[in-house]
């Protein structure tokens, strides 16, 4: 990417971390780069949310502390509202968790291939970060774990499914992992609709791991901005305050509201979404020279003969957009399972590039 200029006045150790950067939105292109539903809101959806919106008095704030939505996560997850905190996004969420308990004098352990985001906020939080590598098939191991006891962290970040290999982790992973490092550890679940398998079977997490889940993929809800986090009330406690005031907005709050009530609506669709992942790899691995990585998550990497550019680059010319992880995840693209249409596209467009 281009560089651009920054202001001498930046903080000397931001002058290394570039501007997020997401994919072009073009209306012409299928869009499998970022892991969001294709199913757009259900009629009943928008009847809900139009209704919602109506009762908003958008000239007053809206409730700081978003208590009906929590209601609603608690009720989700059998717990009380006291262990439920919301934000804008689950990125948010995370961010506020090493403000509250990371930022400067404060180690953060990860284990690396795993989401950027994660090192891009210990670095504008000044929190350090040790990275755990791990090995194929990147399971979190006792060796690992020996190895974060080891860096003295204050938080360890889990993320299973994992962004972008897409396995997941034992449901005991993120509890082993406070037991041996003594850190708060975050569970990052923002996939886990789609395997199955999560820390909160059990309702609340254990005392020392926070569970952080968001709207934006089995709920199809991305353009809402809406995350949370299932954890202990003192954790909760310690993100309210780093909150900035009235931090979600009212529309954000009513669109999960609504999406919570509809949440039989999200079964369906995870469904159809796990069955097309597990299409979309076979048809992958079915093409000669290219190796796909197992996925419990609505997405699945891919390394393809010939680099992880190249693949790119003639899949966008086609009219497909796909993430490029090759920057974590050697030679490897990321496509996020779409409607069997998109998938069809992607998958004649794939033969085509790799002929
Ligand atoms: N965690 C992981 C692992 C992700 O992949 C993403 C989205 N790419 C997020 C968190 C953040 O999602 P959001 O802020 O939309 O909740």
């Amino acid at each position: 990417m281009e560089k651009q200029f920054v202001s001498r006045r930046l903080r000397p150790d931001l002058v290394g971390v570039e501007a997020y950067s997401t994919p072009a939105s073009e209306a012409a292109v299928v869009r499998l780069a970022s892991n969001e539903s294709p199913f757009p809101p259900s009629p009943g959806f928008e009847r809900d949310l139009v209704a919602e919106l109506r009762a908003l008095s958008l000239n007053r704030y809206p409730d700081g502390a978003s208590m009906r939505l929590r209601r609603a996560l608690a009720e989700r997850h059998g717990v009380e509202p006291e262990f439920v905190w919301v934000a804008n996004g689950s990125n948010e969420i995370l961010q506020q968790t090493l403000l509250a308990f990371g930022g400067a004098g404060r180690r953060i352990v990860t284990f690396a291939p795993t989401y950027a985001m994660y090192g891009r906020i210990a670095a504008v939080t000044a929190t350090q970060v040790e990275v755990v590598p791990l090995d194929p098939p990147f399971a979190i191991l006792e060796e690992h774990a020996g190895r974060a006891a080891a860096a003295n962290p204050d938080l360890v970040v889990v993320c299973s499914p994992n962004n972008p290999t897409g396995n997941a982790q034992t449901p005991v992973a993120a509890a082993a992992l406070a037991a041996a490092t003594g850190a708060l550890v975050v569970a990052d679940e923002a996939y886990a609709e789609f395997s199955g398998s999560t820390t909160l079977a059990g309702g609340a997490p254990p005392r020392d791991v926070m569970v952080v889940r968001t709207l934006s993929k089995a709920f199809g809800m991305a353009g809402a901005r809406v995350g949370y986090c299932v954890a202990d009330p003192g954790i909760v406690e310690g993100l309210r305050r780093v909150a900035l005031p009235y931090h979600l907005s009212g529309p954000a709050q009513a669109s999960a509201i609504v999406a919570l009530r509809r949440a039989d609506e999200v079964d369906g669709r995870v469904a159809a979404i796990v069955a097309e992942r597990d299409r979309l790899a076979r048809a992958m691995a079915a093409i000669s020279g290219t190796r796909v990585l197992p996925s419990s998550a609505n997405f699945v990497a891919f390394r393809p003969p010939g680099g992880a550019r190249a693949a790119w680059c003639g899949l966008r010319e086609r009219g497909l957009l796909v993430r490029d992880v090759s920057d974590v995840l050697p030679g490897h693209l990321r496509v996020t399972a779409g409607t069997p249409a998109e998938g069809d596209r992607f998958i004649e467009a794939l033969e085509e590039v790799l002929a």
